[in-house]
């Protein structure tokens, strides 16, 4: 089994679903007492978060390439930055280290392609909806992106960072949630993606007939196919 490299803490109550279900699927694949083998460097997401907010990306990537540096000389063979937001420095953060990269909007897109789906939904931060860095790596692989309305966007945005980075789940948070995955399977969306690690806590497949893609588990099921070498 090869080693991945986790880096996380983007928030910690994400980070901790990556850890379970990393090693749940190792179990379910190997059986026994197998477990994955990973390297974790958690940062200090207030740090992080404050350069988002002032846009300094630059700052943001030098604690995200130091971290993958950390992850490399601790023997990790491959990397997962365990947020969709931070994949906006993916590119410094590959320059920097010499391990591949899982990216988690290619582990998405393949899936969705080998759904057949060509037109989806994508609730994130508004970094994630809003910027080219996440969109047009999806458009890259043929797929149309819709995004949330202005007003709506705020709200999933707020709800991000307010609550569920904080491991508060609040039910009207959720309706308000549900209602937006609906706006968007009205505009054409055949599917949403849950393109933000914590939104998973909030909404499941089974609450809603809108076919769900929640980027957590999607880069889960990849990391250790790879790690077991079957892809
Ligand atoms: N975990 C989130 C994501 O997947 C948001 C936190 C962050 O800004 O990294 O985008």
């Amino acid at each position: 089994m090869k080693t991945m490299g986790l880096i996380g803490g983007m928030s910690w109550e994400s980070t901790q679903t990556y850890y379970r279900l990393l090693n749940q699927k190792v179990r379910e694949q190997l059986g026994g007492l197998h477990s994955a083998k990973l390297v974790l460097y958690s940062v200090d997401f207030s740090e992080i978060e404050a350069l988002q907010q002032r846009g300094d990306w630059d700052a943001a990537a030098q604690i995200l390439t130091s971290a993958a540096r950390s992850v490399q000389a601790a023997g990790a063979d491959f990397l997962l930055i365990c947020t969709n937001t931070m994949h906006k420095v993916a590119p410094q953060i590959e320059q920097a280290v010499s391990l591949p990269l899982l990216h988690i909007a290619d582990a998405t897109a393949n899936v969705l392609l080998r759904d057949g789906i060509d037109c989806v939904g994508l609730l994130g931060t508004r970094f994630t909806m809003e910027q080219a860095f996440y969109r047009d790596r999806l458009q890259g692989h043929g797929i149309k992106v819709i995004v949330p309305s202005d007003a709506q966007r705020k709200v999933v945005h707020a709800v991000i960072y307010d609550e569920l980075c904080l491991g508060v789940i609040n039910p009207d948070s959720k309706a308000a949630y549900l209602d937006v995955i609906s706006t968007l399977a009205g505009d054409g969306a055949r599917a949403v993606i849950l393109g933000c690690t914590e939104i998973g806590l909030l909404v499941q497949g089974s609450d809603t007939k809108v076919k769900l893609y929640d980027t957590t588990e999607i880069h889960v099921n990849q990391a250790v196919e790879l790690a077991l070498e079957r892809v």
